[in-house]
């Protein structure tokens, strides 16, 4: 039997709805890809462990901390291709809204960024790693996953 691949999925800033657009294809993809993909990282469905190497590492959401910007490095380093998935990965957007707030506003938020340990701008993930791929939408676009996801594991 062929060897499984080892994926993860990753969420940073954002509302988490990428990842319960991938539990939705499960419904009718799951009997076929358990057989080919091993879920190593997947916080809804596993228990959270330490990042190992892993051959695909999806991750949604923008970046608004110094710990995501270490932890995105270190699944950079782990992973042989990443996948931004959705608009917050891709572009920021919409967790970067805060970026174009007024001086009223953002002297209103500014306790709680304070608070919440966030950095100045919120950003795309290749801001500070290299992306392979990007499955856009918000949530990612079903159809396009399952296509891509086909050809990762036909490649
Ligand atoms: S891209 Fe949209 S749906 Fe996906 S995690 Fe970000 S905010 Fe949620």
């Amino acid at each position: 039997m062929a060897k499984k691949i080892k994926v993860g999925f990753f969420s940073f800033t954002c509302c988490e709805g990428c990842m319960i657009s991938f539990i939705e294809i499960l419904n009718e993809k799951y009997f076929d890809w358990t057989k080919k993909i091993d879920i190593q990282y997947l916080r809804a469905l596993k228990k959270v462990k330490p990042i190992r190497p892993m051959d695909i590492a999806f991750v949604e959401g923008a970046i608004s901390t110094q710990s995501e910007i270490r932890k995105l490095k270190l699944i950079r380093k782990n992973a042989t291709k990443l996948v931004a998935l959705g608009s917050g990965a891709i572009n920021g957007w919409p967790s970067n809204l805060r970026n174009d707030f007024n001086d009223v506003k953002k002297k209103e938020i500014a306790e709680l960024i304070k608070k919440l340990n966030q950095i100045e701008t919120v950003s795309p993930i290749k801001k500070f790693v290299k992306i392979d791929d990007e499955i856009p939408g918000c949530p990612i676009d079903q159809k396009l996953f399952i296509k891509k996801m086909e050809g990762y594991l036909n490649a």
